[in-house]
């Protein structure tokens, strides 16, 4: 792998573009202010070069160049850690590790085999791994074999799992990701099998545009408060979202009085709204952002370097 440079700040988040067998990649270590380094580490490692779903919303999706490799995927996280940590000992309690970046995790099997080795390669009693998954109809075999995997690596509330929902309607479900996904009544359907007592609530997130669909009598009619927890995002302005005309409906302006939470949590559903760093949007590097405009050529990594905090590699 060889890293072509960092965007970021350090106290914050830090992106690297690099490139694997002439392919682009990024990926991503952050932070959650004020909580340090020694407490809560992020890391946000790409599964595919591009994406082949093509999400209304996201610019991974503009083009794909294929699955990362098991070993494409430990060389990210190696060189996140090493930086760090170069014993490859990780002593901090929360230690996440989510495969949301660039592409769609449960289309890539590879996936499956970094999540077994994982624990024994580092030495990191806080590991917890994220997936983030839209339910492709195609990936009900890592799906089911995710099961067992977080059941036999990381019981006891230490794996994350998170379905991308985004509205209550399916159509609008199915013009913004692809019609290829399950239903939410079988996203319930998986959720029962593959919630443990212990295990951590599922995550349901809804990226809220100005006129979508989002009616919590119909979650709540289909998820059960107990096992799923609601997570709404504002809708970030990537390029694809400005050509799609996808306007955010949550803003810095209406955070506070943002009524779907409340609506929500009167159903008993735990919920909040994630906003990331607004910060994020004024330097591009909202997911898949930089690689693709990387690949297209539109941006070189020295053009950025001159006009943003952009920094070369080591
Ligand atoms: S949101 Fe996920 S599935 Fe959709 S295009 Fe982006 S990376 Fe692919």
């Amino acid at each position: 792998m060889e890293l072509l440079g960092r965007f970021g700040k350090e106290d914050l988040a830090i992106l690297y573009i690099a490139k694997q067998e002439d392919k682009i990649v990024e990926f991503v270590e952050s932070l959650q202010p004020p909580i340090p380094r020694e407490e809560k580490w992020v890391l946000i490692i790409s599964t595919m070069y591009g994406c082949p779903v093509g999400c209304l919303m996201c610019d991974a999706g503009e083009y794909y160049h294929g699955k990362i490799s098991t070993e494409g995927m430990f060389e990210a996280i190696d060189y996140m850690i090493k930086k760090r940590f170069p014993e490859g000992k990780i002593p901090v309690p929360k230690f996440k590790i989510q495969f949301a970046r660039m592409g769609e995790p449960t289309l890539n099997k590879n996936v499956l085999e970094v999540l077994r080795l994982l624990p024994e390669r580092y030495d990191a009693p806080g590991l917890m791994p994220c997936i983030s998954t839209i339910a492709p109809k195609n990936g009900d075999e890592f799906l089911e074999e995710l099961i067992e995997i977080k059941d036999r690596y990381y019981s006891s509330g230490n794996f994350q799992l998170q379905f991308s929902i985004h509205s209550t309607d399916q159509t609008e479900r199915e013009k913004w990701m692809t019609n290829n996904i399950w239903d939410l009544a079988k996203i319930a359907e998986y959720g029962e099998r593959w919630y443990k007592k212990g295990d951590r609530k599922i995550t349901l997130n809804f990226a809220v545009a100005a006129d979508s669909t989002i009616n919590p009598e119909i979650v709540s009619h289909i998820f059960d408060p107990e096992k799923y927890w609601i997570k709404l995002t504002p809708v970030n302005p990537t390029n694809k979202a400005k050509d799609n005309k996808l306007q955010s409906g949550i803003t810095e302006e209406n955070l506070d009085i943002f009524p779907l939470v409340k609506e929500f949590r009167k159903l008993g559903f735990g919920a909040a709204i994630s906003i990331g760093e607004w910060e994020e949007n004024d330097i591009g590097t909202n997911c898949g952002q930089f690689a693709t405009q990387y690949t297209n050529g539109r941006v070189s990594i020295r053009e950025s370097y001159t006009t943003t905090e952009y920094t070369l590699s080591d």
